[in-house]
């Protein structure tokens, strides 16, 4: 692999966003950031070396994103991180990020189309569902309600574990966060049945409990009056920082859509100009660079890295930002990156070029040397023959 590691460790390290639709983590940062990660973690420890497990405690972004949720309230993030790592026990989510076979995977799509799909202008994966479409009662004829939420967690650890990295390898800055596109077409209050009422609240509390701040931006799209009316009781139910990042949108969507994804990232039927004919279509084709095969192969090699330090933990993010405490780990971009090794490249270059130099210039005295010599045997052969010796 050629791309050094503590290259990508920097390129990770880096918050810079273009996009001015983004919602800017570093920007809503304040100054005492560091001061409450710090002591959350100190607090953490606290708590888990009684239990032995203070490796529990993970990278800086991660509690950042529980003290984001907790409006920086230590003592409250400490209890929502405490309850997230007894959810992931309890729910067996190791076992369900390694073992769960959603089987029926291309049945459920045909009655509830969603998925991954490509990245938006500033490197964030793009989730899309296509609420409108589904048909409950026959998706629940070929799945179950427990099996869909499970479903749902497996896809969170994929996007926390591969998508998100492989997103910042791709991007050259850290992608911490999704945005998604919600058609709600011809959904309405009416539409919500209690099972639907029952899944999209439990979807719901595990996102917003225990992958806090994973969004970037939500659009909802072909809103009719039946959901906004709907919208308006939901609204009340989210806190203000989610709400925030949601834009409903009518059926004229598609210019603001093109503003945030490049046409190339946003399917047909949303207005883009993508088909994934070859893979079935946009909703299962899950391209992105998650499916990249090289930067598959650098995420591969970076778990690799520190696998034993870590005890076999499957979250590569984390590995790759344990670094973070190193001195030289000064955000550098992917521009700054090239130009360094443009540098080392020209450099050897350079070195090249004098060696060159220093070999033609000693072939050039050796050759006047080997002349001298046969001038001297000439004479000396000269002075024999004429027996002046
Ligand atoms: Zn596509």
């Amino acid at each position: 692999m050629s791309v050094p590691l503590k290259v990508l460790q920097k390129i990770l390290c880096k918050t810079k966003y273009k996009n001015k639709d983004d919602v800017d983590e570093e920007e809503n940062r304040n100054p005492s950031d560091h001061e409450a990660i710090k002591k959350l973690r100190e607090l953490l420890k606290l708590q888990l070396d009684d239990r032995n497990n203070s490796n529990q405690i993970t990278d800086d972004h991660t509690l950042l994103r529980f003290l984001h949720m907790t409006d920086y309230d230590i003592s409250k993030a400490k209890d929502s991180f405490l309850n997230h790592l007894k959810w992931r026990e309890e729910f067996g989510v190791e076992k369900i990020s390694k073992e769960f076979n959603f089987d029926e995977y291309e049945q459920v799509q045909k009655y509830y189309p969603h998925g991954f799909h490509g990245v938006d202008r500033s490197g964030n994966p793009v989730y899309i569902e296509r609420m409108g479409l589904i048909d409950l009662t026959t998706l629940l004829e070929k799945t179950s309600l427990e099996r869909l939420v499970k479903h749902h967690v497996y896809e969170q650890e994929n996007t926390l574990n591969v998508r998100f990295p492989a997103c910042s390898i791709a991007a050259g800055k850290r992608i911490g966060s999704t945005t998604a596109i919600l058609d709600v077409k011809g959904i309405g209050a009416s539409s919500f049945s209690k099972q639907a009422r029952y899944l999209l609240m439990e979807i719901q509390h595990i996102d917003s409990n225990y992958y806090p701040d994973t969004l970037n931006r939500l659009y909802v799209v072909n809103a009719g009056s039946g959901f906004r009316l709907l919208w308006k009781a939901l609204r009340t139910s989210l806190d203000a920082h989610t709400a925030k990042k949601i834009q409903v949108l009518g059926s004229n969507y598609k210019s603001k859509l093109i503003e945030v994804i490049d046409p190339s990232n946003l399917p047909s039927f949303l207005g883009g100009n993508c088909t994934c004919s070859e893979q079935g279509g946009c909703m299962i084709s899950d391209k992105g660079p998650w499916n990249d095969p090289k930067i598959l192969e650098i995420l591969e090699s970076l778990k690799d890295n520190k696998k034993n330090a870590y005890d076999n933990h499957t979250n590569v993010e984390e590995v790759w930002l344990s670094a973070e405490s190193t001195p030289d780990n000064t955000p550098l971009s992917l521009s700054e990156t090239i130009k360094q090794m443009k540098i080392t490249v020209e450099e050897a270059e350079s070195r090249f070029r004098a060696i060159e130099v220093a070999v033609a210039q000693t072939k050039q005295v050796l050759q006047r040397f080997s002349e001298k010599c046969k001038e001297f045997q000439m004479k000396a052969l000269h002075f024999e023959k004429s027996g002046t010796i």
